[in-house]
């Protein structure tokens, strides 16, 4: 598409429920403009139909291109894969949610033509909580005095960017992508105006508190290293003050002699000083981190397919087989039930172990039936997590955690009815048939372990899922 004037790069995730409309929408805007145009979609491992109905629309129509990442990589790099992927004079980036009405682009083609190499629409926060207004704008006031670069309140990814922007854009090779600053630091004339905030209209925003807190930090962090020189800062603050103390104890001890000495400063001294210093690794370490994630040189995305591969007719498996949740009729599905297994086994060892070390050491201190209640509250709680985080590889969540008991009560009844049937029907010894009954319930439990783990999730299997359909900040923008 030698002469393509306008690409409209579309980053989609989980968004069957709203891709046609808004598809619908932007194509009856792009007709209004009389310009040859692209629609470029980005499919970010959607686990539902994005996917297939991209295709569909790229198979209707030539200038419908699209490309699916083999699994979700976060929306910097969905926007990246976009805008390597446009071919356009201009470059348009807009979410599929409608958040970005595609009304706007005369606008912004409009204030284009008036040779503007960025042209932002930037939202207004009304119909906004509260609380979350005063947080973003008390973010955006922060991240004003820290960044070496301006990154404005309302300003995101909607706009439309000349080649020449786009080609700066994808100059920088950085891996850790935070869009807002980078926009920022390019350059180039721009010209922002404000538009209405409206409402998604239709599926769910991927943005929780732990990711929308995740980007803050992203942000803060990507384009300066003040808050390393703010760490310098309190160092050298708390040196000079442990200086002035030193000072006037020695004054004291000079004036009024040798006191009893002060345990809770010195408690309360070294207390503090650990954390500070923590912190301080934290803070390295977030930089340290970064560079490791940037010498890596990763790419960004791995990539599935595009609608070059559906016209030849190879089209990889739908992500819903990918997936195989439970995966049990596959070699690696029996390869992983046996892996989860023998994980389940050792924690159930582990902690039989805890609840020991637990009752015998409160046992002394309060009745012994109250001691066997925080042991096993304490065994089944950390079986929960361990269960979560070794053998089923995932999150945990509420929902999880209140069905995991489960596993104990059904163990506990599949036990004792095999214990009963050994030793009255069977006439068997009564240790050694507790000790067959407890081996003989334990793949029952774990089954329904696994299950009330998986239950809260998404999806369930090897990979880690995310538990708002959204992996790691971290892990998103540096997409290794
Ligand atoms: N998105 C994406 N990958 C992600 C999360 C979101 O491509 O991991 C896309 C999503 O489909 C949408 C846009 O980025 O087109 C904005 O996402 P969302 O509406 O969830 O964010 P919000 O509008 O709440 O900031
Ligand atoms: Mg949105």
């Amino acid at each position: 598409m030698e002469d393509c004037q306008i690409s409209i790069v579309v980053p989609c995730f989980n968004e069957e429920e709203v891709i046609n409309t808004f598809h619908r929408a932007l194509m009856s805007v792009l007709a209004d403009t009389r310009r040859s145009f692209e629609i470029c979609y980005v499919d970010d491992g959607s686990r539902d139909t994005t996917r297939a109905q991209l295709s569909a629309l790229a198979a209707a129509d030539q200038r419908v291109r699209y490309m699916s990442f083999s699994r979700n990589f976060g929306k910097e790099a969905a926007m990246l894969a976009g805008l390597r992927m446009s071919r356009g004079a201009a470059v348009a980036l807009m979410d599929a949610d409608l958040q970005h009405p595609p009304g706007l682009l005369h606008r912004m083609l409009e204030l284009r033509q008036h040779g503007y190499d960025q042209v932002v629409a930037r939202r207004d926060r009304l119909g906004e909580g509260w609380l979350r207004r005063t947080v973003s704008s008390a973010y955006y006031r922060a991240m004003g005095r820290c960044m070496d670069v301006d990154v404005i309140d309302g300003e995101g990814d909607f706009r439309l960017l000349s080649r020449r922007a786009v080609d700066a854009v994808l100059a920088l090779p950085e891996a850790n992508r935070f869009s807002k600053g980078i926009f920022s630091w390019i350059g180039f004339e721009t010209v922002s105006f404000t538009y209405q905030n409206v409402d998604r209209a239709a599926g769910q925003s991927k943005w929780g508190g732990r990711r929308l807190l995740n980007y803050g930090i992203d942000g803060l962090i990507s384009f300066n290293s003040r808050p390393l020189r703010l760490v310098i800062y309190v160092g050298l603050a708390l040196a000079f003050a442990a200086f002035a103390y030193a000072l006037w104890i020695a004054v004291e001890v000079i004036v009024h002699g040798v006191e009893v000495p002060g345990f809770a400063t010195l408690l309360i001294a070294v207390v503090a000083l650990g954390g500070i210093q923590l912190a301080t690794l934290g803070v390295i370490g977030e930089y340290v981190g970064r560079i490791y994630g940037e010498t890596k040189r990763r790419p960004l995305y791995v990539v599935r397919e595009t609608e070059a591969d559906a016209r030849r007719g190879g089209t990889g498996p739908l992500p819903e087989a990918a997936a195989q949740p439970n995966g049990m009729a596959t070699g690696t599905g029996r390869l992983r039930t046996l892996r989860q297994f023998s994980s389940f086994v050792t924690i159930g060892i582990v902690n039989t172990a805890v609840y020991m070390a637990v009752y015998a050491s409160l046992n002394r201190w309060i009745p012994y039936l109250v001691a066997h209640v925080v042991g096993f509250a304490v065994s089944v709680g950390g079986s929960f997590l361990l269960n979560t985080y070794f053998t089923c590889r995932t999150k945990p969540t509420w929902r999880a955690f209140f069905r995991f008991p489960l596993s104990s009560l059904v163990n506990l009844v599949a036990s004792g009815a095999l214990l009963f049937l050994g030793v009255h029907s069977l006439g068997m010894e009564k240790n050694l048939t507790a000790l067959a009954a407890g081996v003989l319930a334990t793949p029952l439990s774990f089954v329904i372990a696994r299950w009330a783990i998986n239950s809260g999730t998404q999806h369930s299997g090897e990979k880690r899922p995310d538990w708002t359909s959204v992996p790691d900040r971290s892990e998103d923008l540096v997409s290794g």
